[in-house]
């Protein structure tokens, strides 16, 4: 069983474990007794990793050289996972998953609607955070993949997570006892009749056509408390359509958000000023003309044919004389030169560049005076 809501601190057989061979390269891997995880760094034996605390080193000698391959052997988290699993379609990644719940307020008292679960990128990440997760997909295949995936994950382990398979631009949100759903799983027959009470107030739609599922939102989001949505679109058209849906629909405080993720690498840079590169310069000119002279006193003992024409050449210490450091290794922040803190972009980063639409609905509005009769009460003194 692997464990992507508790915390473990040993690899035990039958884990799945995230195997990280390097930054961009993570395994999936279920530990089995005798089983060998083979890399081109070498062949790593699963029983080397059985009883080691998560996270270790697991090193093997490169075959044929005295070299040694290492991976470590990390514990299953949603954001790993992010960066692990098989894709089946376009995911998404942390920075705009994390970016989205946080402005979502997805907190574990949250009720989400997620529509379509894909790959269950997305889907790990909810179902850590909130107190139930409702996801659907209208692909059959995707729909068991992700049914499966989430068993072995251990995430409907607490009963927070519901998938169904569902068209929610056709058929809508309501979950019936006649749908293909984990919903009415181990529910016995007399609870089996009752439809699944959804009351979402977390909203998160990743279809192709988010306006066609909108209004079929009202029966399943909240009726006594804020419900917050957000649409995540690959293309502007789709965001203006949404848009129109969102409008009609009685949504409110509107906002689109354009993510584009970047990731600054902060560094410091050596200051050199024009003085110390106008010494550096003469300096240059200096050892150039003591050169040339050398040169043609020992040009003019060979044609005066004196016996000891060649002068031993004056020693002069290397880099005492650039002031930058150049011929030897200087570390960034000696103490001997001057810094100032730079930054550049790196351009690899994975998160893929979309338009969000956030809204949020109340459905009554009205104003509940028994309610504000009693915190009233409550903080009279
Ligand atoms: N957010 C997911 C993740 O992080 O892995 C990726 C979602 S993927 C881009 C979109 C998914 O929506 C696809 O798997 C597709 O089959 C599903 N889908 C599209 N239209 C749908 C609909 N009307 N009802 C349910 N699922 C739908």
């Amino acid at each position: 069983m692997s464990h992507f809501s508790e915390y473990k601190d040993l690899i035990q057989v039958g884990d799945l474990a995230l195997v990280w061979i390097s930054r961009d390269n993570i395994k999936p891997v279920t530990i089995t007794a005798g089983e060998t995880f083979n890399t081109r760094y070498g062949s790593f034996p699963h029983d080397d990793m059985i009883g080691k605390p998560y996270g270790s080193q697991i090193a093997v000698r490169t075959k044929g050289s005295n070299r040694f391959g290492f991976i470590h052997v990390l514990q299953p988290t949603p954001e790993l996972w992010t960066i692990s699993l098989p894709h089946r379609t376009q995911i998404v990644y942390t920075p705009d998953s994390s970016y989205i719940m946080q402005r979502l307020q997805c907190s574990p008292h949250s009720r989400v609607i997620e529509a379509g679960t894909g790959s269950g990128s997305f889907s790990h990440a909810f179902a850590r955070s909130a107190g139930h997760l409702f996801s659907y997909e209208f692909h059959e295949v995707r729909y068991e993949q992700a049914k499966k995936e989430f068993e072995e994950h251990g995430l409907f382990r607490d009963g927070n997570v519901t998938i169904t398979h569902r068209d929610v631009c056709h058929d809508g949100f309501t979950i019936k006892n006649t749908d293909k759903t984990t919903f009415f799983d181990g529910k016995s027959a007399e609870e089996a009749q009752q439809p699944a009470c959804i009351g979402a107030d977390v909203i998160f739609l990743d279809l192709p056509a988010p306006w066609d599922a909108i209004p079929n939102l009202d029966c399943v989001i909240s009726q006594n408390s804020k419900t917050s949505m957000c649409c995540f679109s690959p293309c502007i058209e789709q965001v203006d359509k949404t848009l129109e849906a969102l409008e009609k629909h009685g949504w409110t405080e509107v906002e689109m958000v354009e993510i584009q993720g970047r990731q600054y690498e902060s560094r410091r840079q050596m200051v050199r000023h024009l003085d110390d590169a106008l010494q550096r310069l003469r300096d240059v000119r200096e050892r150039k003309q003591v050169g040339v002279e050398r040169r043609k006193r020992m040009f003019n003992k060979i044609i005066s044919d004196q016996e000891e024409p060649y002068e031993e050449r004056p020693e002069t210490p290397k880099t005492q004389f650039n002031p930058f450091g150049k011929g030897s290794r200087v570390k960034e922040g000696d103490s001997n030169y001057s810094w100032k803190e730079v930054s550049k972009v790196e351009s690899e980063i994975k998160s893929h560049t979309s338009y969000l639409t956030f809204a949020s609905k109340i459905v009554h509005k009205a104003r509940n005076e028994e309610l504000v009769q009693s915190i009233i009460e409550e903080h009279k003194d």
